[in-house]
């Protein structure tokens, strides 16, 4: 059963997405790559999530494996989400939630400096 449908953008507005997953919490973490950019994790099945801005704006820092990376808008910069986990699932920018204040949201911190597993190499 489909949820509440909520709309993410980045801050230019190139790219757009819309995802109808629960929203209950996010989660925060300190690794090399989300401490320098500051996602904040919504992770939810890919099939709740659409791409309704065009594909071709968005561009992937891939830095273990060629299918997962950091999606991000190519012209304000802007962090979207996270590919690579297992399960079929991604992580959303919680901070690209249009209509929200994100210190509303419940934040669970993630060690992610000492217990992120390692990861392929490209
Ligand atoms: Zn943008």
């Amino acid at each position: 059963m489909a949820g509440v449908v909520r709309e993410l953008a980045c801050h230019c507005g190139e790219i757009r997405l819309s995802c109808d997953a629960p929203l209950t919490s996010v989660i925060e973490c300190n690794c090399s790559t989300c401490g320098r950019t500051g996602i904040l994790h919504w992770k939810v099945p890919a099939a709740s999530l659409s791409l309704t801005s065009q594909r071709i704006g968005l561009s992937t820092y891939a830095w273990r494996g060629l299918h997962e990376g950091q999606h991000f808008c190519r012209i304000c910069g802007t962090a979207m989400m996270r590919t690579g986990y297992p399960g079929d699932r991604v992580s959303l920018n919680a901070r690209c939630i249009v209509g929200i204040d994100v210190f509303d949201l419940e934040t669970i911190r993630y060690d992610g400096r000492n217990k992120m597993p390692p990861g392929p190499t490209l």
